[in-house]
């Protein structure tokens, strides 16, 4: 089966900088260029953006259980990651694509902020079954610090171990990484392959937003990098703010990007 796991990033589908936005036009377009792709077995992950980013930082989610608020803080940031979420399954359902949807938080186990247990198979069968099965950024039940998050990026590194996939998609809101953030530096040159010579090259200090709690994209290199290690797969970063550019990369036509080699 070759599997292509898809991320449609936080930052493209909600307005980053208002709380609870989302940019429906855009899940709309996004939505649609995977439809026509009609490619099978597409395992699609989304970021939770301006949804979950605002109680995760307020609570310091990613900490763990610190005090006496950090259940119902919990409890608010996966309520506000699954309202994105089921946005993203009613415009599926609009377009007539079959979603299947996986909430991380119900069944994911982690430690120290790394997935350690996660039963694949449901997820496995939907797609033979014909599904495209839907995953998100969520919290989850920590052993080591009682709770966490699981970015999207982390929940495709552990599937891309069991589910070996050939092509790994990562869409943002810039062209690829770059040697500095290209939102803050005019100089910022694109980094188009990155391998292990190289990974640790770019500059990714600049913290552009307020609410960003899942590691920008420092955290998607590390995550791809070790993604394309395990599976062999494909490891791309592009620009999903760029009309046709996630339908080129889905059809394997060259386009701007950083591929990351393992
Ligand atoms: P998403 O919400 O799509 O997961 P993030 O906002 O977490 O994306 O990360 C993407 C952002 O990372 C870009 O908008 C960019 O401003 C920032 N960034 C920081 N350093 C770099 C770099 N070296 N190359 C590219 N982007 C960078």
């Amino acid at each position: 089966m070759e599997i292509i796991m898809i991320k449609l990033g936080g930052s493209v589908i909600t307005e980053v900088d208002h709380p609870i936005t989302p940019k429906i036009s855009k899940i709309r377009e996004l939505l649609r260029e995977i439809k026509k792709s009609k490619r099978q077995n597409i395992i699609i992950g989304h970021g939770g953006g301006s949804f979950p980013h605002v109680p995760a930082h307020k609570y310091k989610i990613q900490e763990g259980l610190i005090n006496s608020s950090s259940l119902f803080g919990t409890a608010l940031t996966q309520k506000a990651a699954s309202d994105l979420h089921s946005i993203i399954i009613s415009e599926m359902l609009r377009l007539k694509m079959r979603a299947f949807s996986f909430s991380p938080s119900s069944s994911v186990v982690a430690r120290g902020k790394r997935i350690m247990k996660w039963d694949v198979a449901p997820i496995k069968s939907a797609l033979e079954l014909g599904f495209v099965p839907v995953v998100y950024g969520d919290v989850a039940i920590d052993m080591k610090q009682g709770i966490c998050i699981t970015s999207t990026e982390e929940i495709f590194r552990y599937l891309s171990g069991k589910l070996k996939p050939w092509k790994i998609i990562i869409g943002t809101d810039v062209d690829g990484v770059f040697t500095s953030d290209p939102k803050a530096s005019d100089g910022a040159r694109l980094i188009k392959v990155i391998t292990r010579d190289n990974l640790n090259k770019a500059d990714f200090s600049n913290i552009r937003r307020k609410f960003d709690v899942t590691g920008s994209m420092r955290s998607k290199v590390l995550a791809l990098y070790e993604m394309s290690r395990n599976s062999h797969a494909v490891c791309q970063i592009i620009n999903a703010n760029k009309r046709g550019r996630l339908y080129d990369a889905i059809s394997g036509k060259k386009v701007m990007s950083t591929i990351i080699k393992g």
